[in-house]
């Protein structure tokens, strides 16, 4: 594996594996790679055979007061990871390369920021969106694969490379859970033993939703009652939010006549959890 930290080195590697006719994947990342990263590597090899990570923890989508400075950074191990998974080539800029001194365009994330994940971090999205939209210019890769885990993030992604003509293609893959239904993120290193218990709760509660929805309940408000019981019952967490929404446009109307999917948000302790499960959409 090549590891490259300037964005002139990463255009050259990449062109040199396009000429010699191979077909280009690429997974973003912010490290602290665990198997849920690894499993997008996994879905990018399937269509293509040239696999570009990122590595960058990017500041521009973590408000003041966030975790920027203590989230977990471990490019050794990260680069270990992603040999062991056969990947071409790892971009790891620092801050300076990706964001020079005089930066001053953005990309402003639209409706689907609206609610949810976009309300609780304002400018989260656009700075998600800056960062993407670079990488993808910079990679050119055919396709690129994000993770369902974060899906408000992805469909926002989906509609940036719609309405801005990106031509990269997305893929979603799905969420890789730990035994007990955890959804893997670089943030559970930050869970105490003794907050995991609580913890467990957003899984539980979003499942109990999947569960109503397969019984065949429409209405949103009851479809959320579901999950709402567990939570409250679960001592130690602070609800930001579980609720119902549409796939397409994070709307939550009265009744869900079309794809969905359940999404929460909780606290336990220091660590901000966040989750999904999919409701109704085999073809997402
Ligand atoms: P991050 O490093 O948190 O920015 O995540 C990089 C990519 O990995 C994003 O597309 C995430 O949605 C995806 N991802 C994170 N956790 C998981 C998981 N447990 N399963 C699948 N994909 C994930």
């Amino acid at each position: 594996m090549r590891i490259v930290e300037s964005i002139a080195d990463c255009r050259a590697a990449v062109a040199e594996a396009r000429l010699s006719g191979r077909r280009i994947g690429f997974v973003p990342t912010m490290g602290a790679l665990h198997e849920g990263h690894l499993s997008l590597l996994n879905v990018a090899r399937a269509g293509s055979d040239y696999i570009v990570a990122s590595v960058f923890v990017n500041p521009l989508q973590f408000a003041p007061g966030e975790d920027f400075e203590r989230y977990p950074r471990d490019l050794a191990g990260d680069a270990r990871l992603l040999v062991s998974r056969g990947t071409e080539l790892l971009f790891a800029p620092a801050t300076a390369e990706m964001y020079p001194g005089d930066a001053d365009v953005t990309v402003k994330a639209g409706r689907l920021a609206a609610d949810w994940e976009g309300r609780i971090r304002p400018g989260h999205f656009d700075g998600v969106l800056t960062v993407v939209a670079k990488l993808f210019n910079i990679v050119q890769s055919d396709v690129s694969v994000f993770g369902q885990k974060d899906l408000q993030q992805a469909q926002l992604i989906r509609s940036m490379v719609r309405d801005l003509d990106f031509a990269t293609k997305i893929v979603v893959a799905p969420t890789v859970r730990d035994d007990d239904g955890l959804a893997l993120s670089s943030r559970n290193r930050y869970l105490r033993e003794s907050e995991r218990v609580p913890a467990l709760a957003l899984p539980r509660a979003l499942r109990a939703i999947g569960v109503s929805f397969e019984g065949g309940e429409r209405d949103i408000a009851l479809l959320e009652q579901a999950g709402h019981g567990i939570l409250l019952q679960t001592p130690g967490i602070r609800i930001d939010y579980l609720a119902v929404v549409e796939l397409d446009t994070f709307r939550r109307p009265a009744r869900l006549e079309r794809a969905g999917a359940a999404i929460g948000a909780i606290r336990v302790g220091n660590t901000r959890l966040i989750d999904n499960v999919l409701l109704g959409n085999a073809d997402f």
